[in-house]
């Protein structure tokens, strides 16, 4: 039979639900909170338009999926890129309600995309684009209600420009006390330490459980790491720190290997001026297709999704993969890496620490505080460690992988909430 002319491509959202399903499945879940949890409380999408620096008008479409609100306000991040469409956004809000639940933080799970390839608009077409969106949103975010933050294509300066939208259409009394309505702020209006890095220093967090509880010493471990986008080059970073070595690294443009260690702080200081890992002297070129099979120890993929496939999964050496990306990892290859013993610690976990410290600076907004870099890395720890410990429990007791016991110790509390609250009216 032929090919068909489009292909369809796979759905994210269906593998999102499979995978808690899955984990519903051994603890035998409430069916009305399986049913509950298998559609979004809220689809919201918007076309609106932008005025271009040259007076041209283009019509954007945006999204704020709601999934679940059970535990608390609804939270998680604002995307800008170019493969933004519904099903992504509701796949990502779904992972939010488990990421959110396994933490113990009290938030619900919600995300936004705007269709946009942010590199391609100048600073002003983007803050316009950012306040018409936000306008657009109009009460469907707030911050008790539901508290957008950065992710892919958005960064501290979105998210002020977000907060000074919503906070200029509330009324004069009210305004000042609305700065919690976005988290991942800059510091000056209302961010907290800690929260740029805070994806990666959870992920290292984490990271460190897994290697106490295996006897490996990071500082002899070896790390291919794709994008170096925040949460890419923080893991470097840190995890450079500590000692490991940083050997792979690839980003759109380029895939850089030394097998003596690249240097990430100089890396970093290139692509603050290059916007790209491409061109960077300290390191070999090597064919992209060569990545997942590079000699390491550990892979991190912090890009898009879908990047370890069934292809990509068949090349890896590597003993462990810490997905600080969400949804990198397709099913089959997740079956592949089983087979080959690979550990995989889930994006619900291994980047958990992003979200943690939103929640961190909604707490000090709310209370007008200012926590130190100290206090805040701290609480970190514990909850990334928590959270690790209590994935590795329920792996044991149902001798399951990480992933689907990390689906079950989010499932659980959700289920207590929904036994405890009873469902409405
Ligand atoms: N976008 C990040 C995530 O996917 C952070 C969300 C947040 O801080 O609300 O977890």
């Amino acid at each position: 039979m032929a090919e068909p002319l489009i292909k369809k491509k796979e759905s994210l959202y269906l593998r999102a639900l499979k995978q808690w399903q899955k984990a519903a499945d051994i603890i035998d879940l409430d069916y009305s909170v399986r049913t509950i949890l298998s559609q979004p409380k809220n689809e919201i999408v918007i076309h609106f338009p932008v005025k271009m620096d040259s007076g041209e008008m283009r019509l954007y479409s945006g999204y704020r999926i709601q999934h679940n609100n059970i535990l608390g306000p609804y939270k998680g991040g604002i995307r800008y890129h170019p493969q933004v469409d519904r099903d992504e956004v509701k796949a990502l809000a779904a992972w939010m309600t488990f990421k959110c639940a396994l933490v113990d933080i009290p938030f619900g799970g919600a995300k936004g995309g705007v269709t946009v390839n942010p590199a391609e608009l100048t600073e002003n077409e983007l803050m316009r684009l950012t306040r018409r969106f936000t306008h657009a949103l109009g009460s469907n975010i707030g911050p008790d209600y539901d508290i957008p933050a950065p992710d892919v294509g958005t960064n501290a300066r979105t998210m002020v420009w977000m907060m000074d939208t919503f906070m200029n259409a509330q009324t004069a009394i009210q305004r000042n006390s609305q700065r919690h309505v976005v988290t991942g702020k800059t510091l000056t209006c209302g961010g907290s330490l800690g929260r740029e890095k805070a994806t990666g220093q959870g992920l290292v967090f984490v990271l460190r459980s897994w290697a106490d509880e295996n006897n490996v010493s990071l500082s002899d471990m070896k790390f291919a790491i794709q994008g170096f986008g925040n949460v890419g080059s923080n893991s470097a970073l840190l995890l450079e720190k500590r000692g490991a070595k940083i050997v792979a690294l690839q980003d759109e443009n380029a895939t850089l290997y030394n097998e003596q260690g690249i240097d990430c702080q100089a890396l970093s200081k290139y692509v603050d001026e290059h916007r790209t890992i491409a061109g960077f002297p300290g390191a070999e070129v090597v064919n992209k297709s060569e990545f997942f099979a590079l000699p390491v120890d550990a892979i991190i993929p912090a890009a898009l999704e879908n990047q370890i496939n069934k292809d990509t999964a068949k090349q890896i050496k590597a003993r462990v993969i810490i997905e600080a990306a969400n949804g990198p990892t397709t099913e089959d290859a997740d079956i592949i890496l089983k087979d080959k013993g690979i550990v995989v610690i889930p994006d619900i976990l291994a980047n958990v620490g992003g979200v943690s410290v939103s929640f961190f600076e909604w707490v000090q907004n709310k209370t007008s505080a200012q926590w130190s870099l100290q206090e805040v890395d701290h609480k970190l720890g514990n909850k990334m460690r928590q959270a690790f410990h209590r994935t590795l429990e329920e792996a044991k007791a149902h001798n399951v992988d990480l992933r689907t016991a990390a689906y079950i110790v989010a499932l659980k509390k959700i289920q207590t909430a929904y036994q405890e609250r009873g469902i409405f009216p």
